[in-house]
């Protein structure tokens, strides 16, 4: 009897904490997973929201990057973390092609995941070393259907929107080529500036700064409009490849079953951290601007990854590449 009455208290002890520790969320560091590379365009993201998000919580947020396998490691990973607010995924469009390219993706990105909000939407931009002998996207064309088998083009794996990019690419010139994976493309670029590989296509948040400072060759942006950041460079649709378009989306998420009010309290500092003043600036420069208020919600990513997911796949599977 006394027994029982202990575990009834135990139990009870352990329900009356639980809300309690909601209630007190945030109470130590916050870790926002960044499935690539540091020094990237997806992990400039994160840093440039963390900071305005550590003034919202009251807390540290930091950066963890975890790269690899086209960002599906990072993501399997916080699919797998403790529900507590601790742990959240930035992600990209990666989130919603991943499903179609792995046929084994350990995590479903509808499922095993509670949305937080959208954060941004970004262009690519189609470049290669500096001495790449094409001057435009014409002769880039025909240069690598003329040299396929020593062209190579370097992407942060499959999953990975320079993956995504380089795909259509090679599927709207029917021209297959040698993919290079890294675990980020700020490696890429690297290797770009260092002539290990010929192209790639990145996002503006990495480009950018290369672009002006004339270090690489561009052949386009894969947005329908010029950009005000780079007005001069053509959009791939109008220098030959009409219909071209890819422009890549970032968000954030925590693992399926974090309580309700540790979900509320995040979107709200991810919509204080989108009205910040040196993020808004941040991200003109690099060409991308942070979305509405009212779309940085869980309700509107959700119903945003679920119409990418079923956008791209019917892409991906003509385009028959897949990955175990
Ligand atoms: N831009 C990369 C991609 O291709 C990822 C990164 O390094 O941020 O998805």
């Amino acid at each position: 009897m006394v027994l029982r009455l202990l575990g009834f208290l135990a139990g009870f002890l352990v329900l009356a904490a639980l809300p309690v520790r909601a209630q007190k969320y945030p109470d130590k560091v916050i870790t926002i997973v960044v499935p690539f590379t540091a020094g990237g365009p997806t992990d400039t993201v994160g840093r440039l929201i963390a900071q305005p998000m550590t003034t919202a919580l009251k807390q540290q947020v930091i950066i963890e990057n975890i790269g690899g396998a086209g960002g599906t490691i990072a993501a399997s990973r916080v699919a797998r973390s403790a529900p507590d607010g601790y742990t959240v995924l930035l992600h990209h469009i990666g989130m919603s092609t991943a499903p179609t390219l792995y046929r084994k993706l350990p995590y479903n990105p509808l499922t095993d995941f509670e949305p937080i909000g959208l954060i941004n939407e970004v262009p690519m931009t189609l470049i290669a070393r500096r001495d790449f002998p094409p001057k435009d996207l014409k002769e880039l064309i025909s240069y690598v259907k003329a040299n396929k088998d020593k062209v190579t083009y370097a992407n942060a794996g499959i999953g990975a929107a320079s993956h995504l990019c380089g795909m259509l690419f090679m599927t709207s010139i029917q021209t297959d080529l040698t993919t290079v994976p890294y675990k980020g493309t700020a490696d890429v670029i690297k290797d770009l500036l260092g002539g290990q590989v010929d192209f790639t296509c990145d996002q503006t948040t990495n480009t950018t700064s290369q672009i002006k400072a004339d270090k690489v060759k561009v052949y386009g942006v894969t947005t329908k409009r010029r950009l005000a950041s780079l007005p001069k460079i053509p959009t791939v649709d109008e220098a030959g490849l009409k219909g071209f378009e890819v422009s890549v989306w970032h968000a954030l998420y925590a693992p399926k079953g974090t309580p309700k009010p540790i979900i509320d309290t995040l979107t709200k500092a991810l919509q204080a951290a989108l009205k910040d003043k040196v993020v808004k600036e941040r991200f003109a420069d690099l060409g991308t601007e942070p979305v509405e208020e009212k779309r940085a919600t869980p309700e509107v990513l959700r119903a945003h990854l679920k119409a990418e997911i079923d956008k791209w796949a019917p892409i991906i599977k003509k385009a028959g590449t897949y990955a175990d």
